[in-house]
């Protein structure tokens, strides 16, 4: 069934994921702060809007990518946000990676307008929004998970529901903080290996093979192998990852002592400048570290 979807915020990742929901047969009408980023998804079939009101207002499905908590309150809760221009009834999916407790303040926001909402951040990074299959995490009501599956169908292959409002958020900062320690990680092999003069493409293949293997190697090795680290996903956007993660677990009195490290590691690479390049330059750190 072909839904009249509003997509707000579209960069890295939400450019992609609208052009997904045109080829699937939605209508789509994209708005962004940037011009060119709305002239891409007209480009592929989509229609572009003036504001957010403008893209909202016919809508029955509106979802939301933008970079962090405070561009979801001004994006939904603003004077000029979603809320205000919004049918009741509506269906409003917020896919960024945020602070459970905003996810949850938005979702009451939204349901004393009659506004139904569900979190529903992703991981796959570039590469999996482009290629549709992202893992989509949901927290909200069952029924209106059921209601945008077919919407999260086009843009990914792994779609779980993982409880209610706000879950979507909790599930993934666990996802943010395994990514992180494993970059990490996978940073520190790489100096040692290098150190050591060991041909460093044959031991990444052979370590990809075996039980040191995993989604971060095989997607971060060639960033790691030529240094080349244009996002992707930006080391600010990790950095607000890694504090959402640390203070959600010190709330529920887990302890995250690697995670604690590493979110010091990801802060430290955004004070020597490392902020805007993708989060496998954390093996900048680690050189820097060992002298180099
Ligand atoms: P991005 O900075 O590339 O894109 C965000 C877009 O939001 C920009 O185009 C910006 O202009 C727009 N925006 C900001 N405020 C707006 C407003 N008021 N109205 C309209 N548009 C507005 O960021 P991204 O990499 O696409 O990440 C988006 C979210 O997805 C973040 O929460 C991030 O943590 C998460 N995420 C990113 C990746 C990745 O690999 N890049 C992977 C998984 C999840």
């Amino acid at each position: 069934m072909s839904r009249k979807i509003a997509f707000v915020g579209l960069g890295i990742m939400g450019k992609p994921m609208a052009v997904n929901l045109v080829k699937a047969g939605h209508h789509v009408t994209g708005f962004d702060l940037s011009r060119a980023s709305i002239d891409t998804v007209v480009a592929a079939g989509g229609h572009g809007a003036a504001s957010i009101a403008d893209a909202v207002r016919d809508a029955e499905v509106v979802i939301t990518m933008v970079p962090a908590d405070p561009h979801v309150e001004a994006v939904m809760l603003g004077e000029d946000g979603v809320l205000a221009h919004v049918r009741p009834g509506t269906l409003v999916v917020d896919m960024s990676s945020i602070t459970p407790q905003t996810s949850v303040k938005v979702a009451k926001a939204a349901a004393e307008k009659g506004v139904r909402t569900l979190d529903a951040p992703v991981s796959g990074g570039e590469a999996g929004a482009i290629e549709a299959v992202l893992s989509i995490m949901v927290g909200g009501e069952a029924a209106d998970f059921a209601e945008a599956k077919p919407l999260f169908d086009a843009l990914g292959t792994t779609v779980v529901h993982v409880g209610p409002s706000g879950a979507g958020q909790t599930v993934k900062a666990a996802n943010q903080l395994i990514v992180a320690v494993n970059i990490q990680v996978l940073a520190e092999a790489v100096v040692f290996l290098e150190n050591a003069g060991v041909d460093l493409k044959a031991a990444l293949d052979v370590l990809g093979g075996g039980l040191a293997g995993s989604t971060v190697l095989e997607r971060k090795k060639a960033n790691m192998l030529n240094r080349e680290f244009a996002p992707g996903f930006r080391i600010d956007l990790h950095h607000k990852d890694m504090g959402i993660v640390t203070d959600a677990a010190r709330a529920v009195g887990a302890a995250l002592p690697v995670g604690a490290v590493v979110a010091q590691l990801v802060a430290s690479a955004r004070a020597n400048g490392d902020g805007s390049l993708d989060h496998s330059a954390l093996l900048r750190g680690v050189e820097r570290l060992s002298g180099r």
